[in-house]
């Protein structure tokens, strides 16, 4: 009620001059089905598992409004691919409004796939079950994984199909439909600020700063122009945690325009994402982002700042002199890279020791990894078990290190390409042997800091090809695999495995399309 809202009595795409949101209701699909569930995040909103079919999943859909739903889709712009695109908003998604958690939180529920809404453009409003599939388990991965990020609660089939040219080749097919009910203590993005500025609206650019700060920021105190500069400063510290975390495990989110950036720093919205197998810095899941690689693994740091630098300017008609934004921007670099080493020197055993300068070795570690074409996540869980171990039986380490390489590597007979890496991992030895914890501490921190089981796009490619033909075992053993990323799980050692032979020119195995 703090925010203008429009009560949208027609659904046509258009321009909503004026207002923050727009007040629409859902529209109901054929037969809503529920094919995944998280219990833990339903235990927080104090929600228990549904029956397949039946009221609750009729919520889940959006077929059923009770009368203490207030739906609404927000309206926002964005820079796409870095360049403003105008009034995007809320297309597909729609809130249902807020539930509080038995710890006092708010969470907004929003269900996505459900229907079209003002901001609906050219497209359906619907979403297809593996794009909702990946997005219900990916969010799920990464909260797991310990990296700040929106939630989902269910998967809801429904019944209905949906077309999409999911190849791009003039030749669209008929999927079946999902729906996801995705939560967080909200959705607003930096692209939300950046219409009110656009459109010229700047008190509800105030407005919209001020709920937010008084929602989600209250430690700030009563919002004034000084209390907006620190505020964005939080949003750029935030921010670089996040970007950290997706560095650290090998995350790439493939779209990362200013409409897909969480004003709480959160990662929102899993399309076309991926993990980083083979380690490439160039490396981008996003077919449609094949010309510039604009959002490849390595670039994330560089566009986070960016797109940060399009929130400031959003921000600058709040504040007194727009310079004074530029500490959030300071704040941000000295975050994200004291983030980023600390979190290194975690995944690599080391601590940050008096008098040691680490710099140049954690440096020298990229470029070795990719010129060994190394499955990041292997190589790094593996090194786990074998640095501590030479420390403990001082074990030959050149054969130990070989077997390392030639375990996790992705082009097995390129000696040559091995050598920086064989070079770089006895100077690394060398140092963990300065430290003064046990091999076996070292291995407990390095076992937590390196995970195991990330969701690779060949393992969500292979959950989505069971759904669809009606088989969810294979969903739910990965999203229970996925809830301790971090154990050794033997039972499921497969799921473990680095990207195989058939997945590499498989659709969606590697690499997919915005098409969702
Ligand atoms: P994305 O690339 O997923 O961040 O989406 C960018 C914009 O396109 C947002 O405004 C979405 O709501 C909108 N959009 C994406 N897919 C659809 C769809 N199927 N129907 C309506 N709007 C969509
Ligand atoms: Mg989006
Ligand atoms: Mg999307």
């Amino acid at each position: 009620d703090e925010l203008r809202g429009e009560v949208a009595v027609n659904l046509q795409p258009r321009q909503v001059p004026g207002y923050c949101y727009s007040r629409v209701e859902p529209t109901p699909v054929r037969a809503p089905r529920l094919l995944a569930w998280s219990d833990d995040l339903a235990r927080l909103l104090g929600l228990t598992r549904p029956p397949e079919q039946g009221p609750e999943a009729e919520v889940l859909a959006g077929n059923l409004v009770t009368p203490s739903m207030k739906p609404f889709a927000a309206r926002y712009g964005g820079h796409q691919f870095g360049n403003w695109a105008g009034q995007l908003g809320d297309g597909r998604a729609i809130s249902l409004g807020e539930v509080s958690a038995a710890d006092g939180q708010s969470w907004e529920i929003q269900l996505k796939g459900a229907g079209p809404t003002p901001y609906s453009r050219r497209a359906d409003g619907r979403a297809v079950l593996r794009s909702s599939l990946r997005e219900f388990l990916c969010s799920e991965a990464m909260h797991y994984l310990g990296v700040p990020t929106t939630r989902a609660l269910s998967l809801v089939s429904t019944g209905d199909t949906v077309v999409r040219d999911m190849f791009y080749n003039g030749n669209p097919q008929p999927e079946p439909g999902a729906v996801v009910a995705r939560v967080a203590p909200t959705f607003i993005r930096f692209g939300n600020f950046q219409m009110m500025t656009a459109a010229g609206e700047i008190d509800n650019l105030r407005d919209l700063a001020d709920y937010v700060i008084r929602h989600h920021y209250p430690e700030l105190g009563a919002p004034s122009p000084a209390v907006y500069v620190q505020w964005f400063t939080e949003v750029c510290r935030r921010t670089a945690v996040m970007i950290a975390h997706w560095m650290a495990v090998g995350f790439v989110h493939g779209v990362m325009n200013t409409d897909n950036m969480s004003i709480l720093g959160l990662t929102i919205d899993y399309g076309p994402y991926g993990w980083l197998e083979p380690y490439d810095p160039g490396w981008t899941p996003n077919t449609t982002d094949f010309g510039q690689h604009r959002y490849a693994f390595g670039q994330q740091p560089r566009v986070a700042i960016w797109n940060l630098m399009q929130l400031g300017r959003a921000l600058a008609p709040l504040v007194t002199e727009v310079t004074e934004l530029n500490q959030g921007l300071e704040q941000y670099a000295a975050t994200l890279n004291a983030t980023q080493a600390d979190m290194m020197r975690r995944k690599l055993g080391l601590s940050a020791r008096e008098g040691q300068d680490d710099a140049a070795l954690l440096e020298a570690l990229h470029p070795a990894l990719a010129a060994a074409e190394v499955d990041m996540t292997q190589f790094f869980r593996t090194l786990s078990h074998t640095a501590p171990a030479l420390l403990a039986s001082g074990g030959e380490p050149e054969a130990a290190f070989q077997e390392l390489v030639t375990k996790t590597t992705y082009a097995p007979s390129a000696a040559d390409a091995h050598k920086p890496l064989l070079g770089w991992l006895p100077q690394y030895l060398e140092r963990l042997r300065l430290e003064p914890r046990s091999p076996e501490d070292i291995r407990e921190g390095m076992l937590a800091a390196n995970p195991k089981y990330v969701l690779r796009n060949y393992l969500a490619q292979t959950a989505i090809q069971a759904a669809e033909a009606g088989d969810l075992s294979y969903l739910h053993r990965l999203m229970e695999v996925l809830k301790t990323p971090y154990a050794e799980q033997p039972e499921h050692e497969e799921l473990a495995a680095m990207r195989p032979d058939w997945a590499w020119n498989m659709p969606g195995c590697a690499t997919l399309s915005c098409s969702s």
